[in-house]
C-alpha cells in the first residue's frame, strides 16, 4: 500500500472538508432565506447583540468596504439588521441585529448543529488539544501576516504562555487558560506584537 501523504497535507485536508461541510450548510440556509452567504454571514457576526462598523466588517470578513455596504444594505431592507448611531462616536454608524435578526442567527446555529456537535462523542482532553493546536496553527498565521483579524487567546498580548505543568493565564482576567479554555472569538483580545513561540 502506498504511504499517506505527509501529516501537514492530511490535516489540511480534514480542515478543508470541514470547510466545505460548513460552507455547504451556509450556502443552503442563505437560499432558504433569500440572502447570500455574506449576508449569512454578517447575520452571524452580529448574532447575540453585537455591534460592529461596516469598515469592522470588512476586515472581519476580507472584503472590500462597498461589497459589505451593498450586503448591510440588502439586510436593512430585509428587516435583519438596522443602523444605529455609536454611542461612542455619535458622528459614526453601528450596526446591529433586529428581532428577526436575531432569530435567523439562531437559525444559522441550530442548522449548524450536526457539524458543531460532529466531536461531541471524543474525550475532552483530546478534544482540548485539538484546539490548542488549531489555535497555535491560527497564531503562526496572524504572524505571517496570512490572517489579519483574530481575537483568540494566543495571538493576545493578555496571554501569558505556560510552562511545563503550568497552563497559560490571562493577564487581564487572572484566571488559568489550560487549553480546553483557551477563546476563539475573544471581546477583550488585544494583539499582541511578539510572535508566538
Ligand atoms: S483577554 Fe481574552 S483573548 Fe486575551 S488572553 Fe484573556 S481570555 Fe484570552
Amino acid at each position: 500500500m502506498a504511504e499517506p501523504p505527509p501529516l501537514d497535507d492530511r490535516l489540511f485536508a480534514a480542515v478543508d472538508r470541514l470547510a466545505t461541510v460548513v460552507r455547504s450548510a451556509r450556502q443552503r440556509l442563505a437560499t432558504r432565506h433569500g440572502t447570500s452567504p455574506l449576508q449569512l454571514q454578517i447575520v452571524e457576526h452580529l448574532a447575540g447583540g453585537r455591534r460592529a462598523r461596516v469598515g469592522d466588517l470588512a476586515a472581519e470578513f476580507a472584503v472590500a468596504s462597498p461589497t459589505i455596504s451593498d450586503a448591510v444594505s440588502t439586510l436593512v431592507d430585509k428587516g435583519f439588521v438596522e443602523r444605529r448611531t455609536d454611542p461612542a462616536d455619535k458622528r459614526a454608524v453601528v450596526l446591529g441585529l433586529t428581532p428577526a435578526g436575531e432569530e435567523l442567527a439562531a437559525a444559522v446555529t441550530a442548522e449548524f448543529g450536526p457539524v458543531r456537535r460532529a466531536t461531541a462523542g471524543i474525550a475532552g482532553a483530546e478534544r482540548a488539544t485539538a484546539l490548542h493546536v488549531l489555535l497555535r496553527g491560527i497564531a503562526h498565521l496572524v504572524d505571517a501576516g496570512i490572517i489579519r483579524v483574530d481575537r483568540s487567546c494566543l495571538t493576545c498580548a493578555h496571554h501569558e504562555p505556560g510552562a511545563g505543568l503550568r497552563p497559560g493565564h490571562c493577564l487581564l482576567l487572572d484566571r488559568p487558560l489550560p487549553p480546553a479554555d483557551l477563546r476563539v472569538d475573544c471581546p477583550d483580545h488585544l494583539s499582541r506584537t511578539t510572535p508566538v513561540p
